[in-house]
């Protein structure tokens, strides 16, 4: 069943290190191979490749030796969160904590007195870069008790987030030095002897396993649900879509650093997709005149959840476009451009949609609210292409733990399909 897929997923992908790892396990078992980004050369024989820097992973199905467009699903693999700083182990007041810096823009709350776990990249001194993952509950964020804030009720929850996010992890010992002691707990996840560590990159996650709840199972409860359901799903579509249109190259790109801007070698807002669309024309015999009228005539959806009415707070969707759970995906516009969706390319999704079955909702912001974006908006820009922004209904978006519809990761992979066929 694929939102039992999904979780798999997810719980799988605790940072952005893992989604990428993941995807290339998915995608390798599907017949996929490596191309190295630092070789020159690209054998671009009809078949299936992939690419992938860091946390990002870009693959594609070449189907024919002339094609004359790209059609792209775009995604992102990082969510909101607490990562660790550089020298995050201090102690106070007999506790041992973790300094963090919070990635993106998480519900702060949501975080406290939640059993966390540590994954990411541990870097060597000869080069070497392990992944890892304790996937025990290490550390916490104690939420102050009532009695030592009685109006909290009243006044509503402010953290600070230099000051009070900060997790425990161990009771400090008389004369123990905390840094020595997180060392030797890197060195026993990673392998690497703690005088031989160079840095890291670590992400602290709920250890919660995702679940299908609700009275029938109606719902996903995970983590992570944005952006890693449109990574699984988009991964899903591309793997099921190798006998579309010759004439078209379907890539898949997930994206790191979207919830921090793009703008990073390895985010949307970079030269990494459009260098891995040339250099496929490149290895493809293209000029570069062709490739770009190729650009000219690609399509892009970028797939990115999208907020489902919430029975509580109903008033904050504008009427006539309350996605509701369950109902299926969602095609988001926004006159401002935060949203990528043209008339052109919602004409385009409402046809592939059509094509594959799939019934599709409509959202566009209250007037009076801002409206999120995604990398629809930046990527149209970057390489002049049509983008359409469509992702499935969800709640509590960017909270540690997020809600969506069991229902609706089936269309969303079906529709995405139907637009990686070309
Ligand atoms: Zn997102």
């Amino acid at each position: 069943m694929d939102a039992n897929a999904l979780c798999r997923f997810i719980d799988a992908s605790p940072c952005p290190a893992h989604a990428a790892a993941e995807l290339v396990r998915e995608l390798t078992a599907a017949g996929f191979a490596e191309l190295p980004m630092q070789r020159a050369e690209w054998p671009l024989a009809p078949g299936r490749f992939l690419v992938r820097r860091g946390a990002s992973v870009i693959a594609f199905v070449v189907r024919g030796r002339a094609p004359q467009r790209f059609t792209l699903v775009g995604a992102h693999t990082d969510s909101p969160h607490l990562r660790l700083k550089p020298r995050p182990a201090f102690q106070s007041e007999g506790c041992c904590q973790l300094g963090v810096e919070v990635y993106g823009g998480a519900l702060l709350n949501s975080w406290l007195d939640r059993d966390l776990g540590l994954a990411g990249t541990v870097h060597a001194a000869d080069g070497g870069v392990r992944l890892v993952r304790i996937g025990v509950p290490i550390a916490r964020v104690p939420q102050l008790a009532i009695h030592l804030d009685r109006k909290i009720n009243d006044d509503g929850l402010k953290l600070n987030a230099q000051t009070q996010l900060a997790p425990i992890w161990a009771l400090a010992r008389d004369g123990g030095d905390a840094a020595a002691a997180f060392a030797e707990l890197l060195a026993k996840a990673s392998g690497i002897p703690a005088g031989d560590i160079r840095s890291h990159d670590l992400s602290l996650f709920d250890l919660t396993p995702s679940a299908l709840g609700g009275a029938a199972g109606e719902f996903v409860f995970a983590p992570r649900l944005d952006n890693l359901a449109s990574c699984h799903a988009g991964a899903m579509a591309l793997i099921a879509a190798s006998d579309g249109d010759p004439l078209s190259v379907a890539v898949l790109a997930c994206h790191d650093h979207e919830e921090v801007g793009s703008t990073s070698d390895a985010g949307a807002d970079g030269s990494l997709l459009g260098s891995v669309l040339e250099r496929i024309a490149i290895g493809l015999g293209r000029s570069r005149a062709e490739y770009l009228a190729a650009l000219a005539g690609s399509t892009m959806i970028s797939a990115d959840m999208a907020h489902a009415v919430h029975p509580n707070y109903a008033d904050r969707h504008e009427p006539r476009h309350k996605p509701q759970l369950g109902k299926g995906p969602v095609l988001k516009s926004n006159h401002n451009q935060r949203y990528a969706t043209s008339a052109v390319t919602a004409a385009h999704v409402r046809a592939i949609a059509a094509r594959a079955g799939v019934s599709l909702q409509d959202f566009v912001a209250r007037t009076d609210l801002g409206c999120g974006s995604t990398i629809g908006p930046i990527t149209a820009a970057r390489l002049g292409i049509a983008v359409a922004d469509v992702g499935n209904p969800m709640l509590s978006m960017h909270s540690a733990r997020e809600c969506a519809a069991t229902a609706d990761h089936a269309p969303y992979i079906a529709l995405l399909r139907e637009h990686l066929k070309g």
